[in-house]
């Protein structure tokens, strides 16, 4: 089986992906898109700025940005003409549509506000159709290459390192929200421009929530706890998840529950690889916790794709039909949930590669009692 993925970061990023999106464009009979999204703007040129309108068509690449922007459009923009603009974007970029006679345009409708889409077309008095096309960038988005690889990498490194680091410190005494702190602080320290997202710490009946964020419970003996952990690290984000007991004990059903949890993890990741849908990947963790009867605790699916955000195409859920490629960034992440008890969650995060799953988060999950 021959897998093509590049292991040299390409010498031109931006080119590339925008050559792919003008393939793309060209397939949709579009002439022109909108980019909104900042997270699609940084991906295709390079620009890291909150706020910004680009257009991109098959000769044309313009961005707009307000003049909070400008020196740091200048200098991280690739393969595009930069404009400073001290009104409003939307309306520059408006205006210079309709005297370039375009009469069609595809933009991110999913990103744009209600307000913003009246805007363009008042600007453009009705002379130009804007086509919902959201998502095509995303799709570009979905197979990473080697130099984003190299950046997701550095990012799980960072997050496996950092927990590493804070596991001494959890013991019973200890608040949920000072080892969040910890966690995120040393992420800092290691080269991360912070956390991805809002840290989880969620002890005892807490970790039944599978979302709670780090409060100011303190951590008691016998209890279970939840840390979701990733750091992001130039744009690129990682997403980490283990579960430890305070004791060195843990009674049979808490034990039988992480060696279930712990066994569909590992079935999710040995079913990563390329060709396999999504839905083939929840199946695998779904089938090992309905051998021991939890399937019912498990509330969510098993797991997203990682990259310039911290959940994105494609979703690893039941019957989900899109098929991983080689190069896709995934999380395996099968968890129960049992009210007045708590949670067991176990995630990493994986690479699909040319010769099947590598996890990237290589934190332990043996090893799980905190005497
Ligand atoms: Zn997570
Ligand atoms: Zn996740």
């Amino acid at each position: 089986l021959f897998l093509n993925m590049d292991l040299e970061p390409p010498a031109h990023p931006f080119q590339d992906r925008q050559a792919k999106l003008r393939t793309r464009l060209e397939q949709r009979g579009l002439p022109l898109l909108m980019v909104t999204n900042p997270r699609n703007i940084f991906y295709l040129m390079g620009f890291r700025g909150s706020a910004g309108v680009a257009v991109l068509g098959s000769t044309e690449a313009v961005l707009w940005v307000d003049p909070r922007y400008t020196l740091q459009a200048r200098s991280e923009a690739r393969n595009v003409e930069v404009i400073e603009e001290r009104g409003s974007i939307t309306k520059a970029a408006s205006t210079w549509l309709r005297k370039k006679r375009f009469k069609q345009v595809g933009f991110e409708d999913a990103q744009v506000t209600c307000g913003d889409y009246r805007a363009l077309e008042r600007e453009t008095r009705g002379k130009i159709r804007f086509e919902p096309a959201s998502g095509i960038v995303e799709e570009i988005r979905f197979v990473k290459d080697a130099g984003e690889i190299a950046q997701i990498r550095a990012a799980c490194q960072v997050t496996a390192e950092a927990f590493a680091e804070v596991r001494p410190l959890i013991r019973p005494g200890t608040r949920e929200s000072d080892l969040a702190g910890e966690i995120e602080y040393r992420m800092r320290r290691k080269g991360a421009e912070g956390p991805a997202f809002d840290t989880i710490v969620a002890s005892g009946p807490r970790g039944a929530l599978p979302h709670a964020r780090a409060s100011s419970k303190i951590l008691a003996k016998t209890e279970l706890v939840i840390f979701d952990l990733g750091a992001i690290l130039n744009g690129y984000a990682a997403d980490m998840t283990r579960t430890v007991y305070l004791g060195s004990r843990p009674g049979r059903r808490i034990r039988s529950l992480y060696k279930a949890v712990l066994e569909a993890q590992q079935r999710a990741v040995e079913s990563i690889r390329d060709g396999v849908e999504g839905g083939a990947v929840d199946a695998a963790a779904r089938r090992a916790l309905s051998k021991h009867g939890l399937a019912p605790y498990f509330t969510h699916s098993t797991g997203h794709g990682v990259g310039l955000d911290i959940h994105e195409k494609p979703r690893l859920g039941r019957n989900d039909k899109t098929r991983l490629q080689a190069g896709c960034v995934v999380t395996a992440e099968p968890g129960v949930y049992i009210e007045g008890l708590g949670g067991i969650r176990l995630e990493d995060t994986v690479l699909v590669g040319p010769n099947g799953p590598e996890i990237l988060t290589s934190a332990p999950m043996d090893g799980w009692t905190i005497s």
